[in-house]
């Protein structure tokens, strides 16, 4: 059995630290919008005001990240625990009255008369400058008061219920589907499972299956997509941005010209993932490129399996060829009980990895089954556990990563014991391995790329009026086409993407898609250069590691001597990825 233990935090919700930790949060949360009200009135002792706003925000935030910690991570391991979702809530609830006086504060920050030099006089305000020049950044685009809370009470009845609506119709969704000659009506999720079954029949069976079903909710799921995308473009115009791209790579601290490079390197790589596709298609026995219900077809064969004690073994020691310091991590998640790894009743699925900056450490949950995939797993989630011990002896506001690098140690991670592996494999097992890499860049850069350029296009066409459930699908298959081209069979699309994936109904974020693109190929050409510079690249990169919280995407990348707006750097990436594609092809024949 391996559990984690929580004990660090809290031995549990009745103890007394609990319950006096919970006040505190509750009195320092009162106090700050007591304190709001009156201190933000002017702009006299500033430097002593700002500084007071910071310790007051620090001071809540990590209260706020210790309770709701032990609630989440408790909640996650014992579902019978009734306790944990009632403290959970009771959180969530104290916590949304932060929303005003955190608000008042930014906008006072953004009146702030010579914002530079009160800084430059204060070290708390110094190390914290970014945090307050994003504030400032974010006031900017805030409307008054009075229409920030009429938008954000609409959008309960708005959005978010479109957002509901879409959620509710998915997950009751039932396909019909005929399984060994038996008519059966089963869950959607269980239906596209079948993408990974070992029976070519079944794939294609599930994927027609699904396909029908759909035409069950479709006219509700477009009214759903085109009241949400509606709705953001009004909110994008009453807040001065050109359009929701903008506003998007604004919230996601990436400048213009990196993302633009971004997705000329992406253009750029499709035709080595066509390749790879060509080659899956081939071994499957299709001539035109791969039917869509045969992306995710298992290849090869993996034989190896792993006890815990295995795979511990197996990660520190392959770790401390690249650095003995992420080796020493690994075994300390191990060795102090930071890993609940056992599947068991009542612990939820999945895995994750959720720092814990008070206490310096990190916790992580998986599942593991023994297979090569559950050490990766592993792998991965300790990536996230390293980001999470580089920011350590950062300040709580400061350990913080935008969306687009937080996969960046994970992905390195993943992408170091697949290379070891591969090393050690025979080859089924090879081909296992690289089909599972190959199969998921595709996914992340072409799949990617095809919801990137639905969604432009449903954001441009929405303008002029909501869109048919007929337009919706010709956007898909078109953008689909794009991307895959010839590696896909053009008889066997997906049109109805935009149901099945989430993504598109998140009201408060858009464009949910390039950001995987990003972390994806940016760590894999970290990879490379690694693999290029040897040991002189580790101070590199752990000091960005330790910086994701300080600065906006571009800047990160001059602080290690990396241009972002350089396709060079980003081929890379692609360079590694054509090289495992070479290998596949020369396996699959
Ligand atoms: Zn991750």
């Amino acid at each position: 059995m391996m559990e984690w233990s929580l004990e660090e935090l809290y031995a549990n919700f009745d103890s007394p630290e609990y319950q006096q930790d919970l006040q505190a949060l509750e009195e320092k949360i009162h106090a700050f919008r007591v304190w709001a009200e009156e201190a933000l009135k002017g702009y006299e002792r500033v430097r002593e005001t700002m500084e007071e706003g910071i310790r007051r925000t620090i001071e809540i935030t990590e209260l706020h990240e210790k309770l709701g910690a032990f609630a989440y991570l408790t909640m996650n391991v014992e579902a019978d625990n009734e306790q944990a979702p009632k403290f959970a809530d009771r959180i969530r609830n104290i916590v949304a009255s932060l929303s005003a006086p955190e608000t008042r504060f930014k906008k006072w920050l953004a009146g702030v008369p010579n914002l530079e030099q009160v800084i430059e006089g204060s070290e708390l305000l110094k190390e914290h400058e970014y945090v307050i020049k994003d504030a400032v950044r974010y006031a900017k685009r805030l409307l008054s008061e009075a229409e920030e809370d009429l938008i954000s009470r609409l959008q309960t009845t708005g959005g978010y219920a479109w957002s509901r609506l879409h959620g509710n119709l998915t997950a009751r969704l039932l396909v019909d589907i005929t399984v060994d000659g038996e008519q059966k009506r089963l869950p959607l999720t269980v239906v596209r499972n079948m993408a990974f079954h070992e029976d070519a029949r079944v794939r294609r069976t599930g994927y027609e299956a699904e396909l029908k079903a759909y035409e069950k909710v479709d006219e509700a799921v477009a009214s759903s997509l085109n009241s949400i995308k509606g709705e953001y473009l009004t909110i994008c115009r009453k807040r001065g941005y050109s359009d929701p791209l903008e506003a998007t790579l604004e919230l996601m601290k990436l400048d213009k010209d990196v993302f633009d490079t971004l997705l000329e390197v992406m253009q750029e790589s499709l035709p080595v993932f066509r390749r790879y596709l060509r080659a899956k298609a081939r071994m499957l026995g299709h001539s035109n490129g791969l039917p869509w219900y045969d992306l995710f077809a298992p290849v090869g064969r993996s034989r190896r399996q792993f006890d815990l004690a295995n795979a511990r073994d197996y990660i520190v020691q392959n770790f401390a060829k690249f650095y003995p310091e992420l080796a020493n991590l690994a075994a300390r998640a191990f060795d102090e009980k930071w890993i609940d790894a056992t599947p068991r009743e009542g612990k939820r699925g999945g895995a994750f990895c959720y720092g814990l900056h008070t206490i310096k450490q990190s916790r992580i949950m998986s599942n593991f089954d023994g297979s090569f995939n559950g050490v990766s797993t592993l792998a991965h989630e300790l990536g996230h556990a390293f980001h999470n011990y580089c920011q350590r002896n950062e300040s709580i506001l400061n350990a913080d990563s935008p969306m687009p690098l937080a996969e960046t140690a994970s992905t390195f991670n993943e992408t170091l014991i697949t290379e070891i592996a591969l090393s050690e494999a025979d080859r089924d097992e090879q081909l296992f391995i690289l089909e599972k890499s190959l199969q998921g860049d595709t996914q992340v850069v072409v799949d990617i790329y095809s919801r990137f350029l639905f969604e432009s296009e449903v954001f441009k066409r929405r303008k002029d009026g909501p869109l048919s459930v007929a337009e919706l699908k010709e956007i898909m298959t078109e953008a689909q086409q794009q991307a895959y081209g010839e590696g896909l069979d053009p008889q066997f699309l997906h049109p109805y993407m935009w149901i099945c994936k989430p993504h598109y109904y998140s009201p408060g974020l858009h464009f949910y898609n390039f950001p995987y693109a990003f972390g994806q190929l940016f760590s894999k050409a970290l990879y490379a250069m690694y693999k290029e510079e040897g040991e002189k690249f580790i101070p590199k990169y752990t000091n960005l590691l330790a910086s994701t919280g300080k600065h906006d995407i571009r800047e990160l990348g001059s602080l290690v001597g990396i241009d972002l707006a350089d396709k060079g750097f980003w081929r890379m990436s692609i360079a590694f990825v054509e090289e495992q594609v070479r290998q596949f092809e020369s396996l699959a024949e």
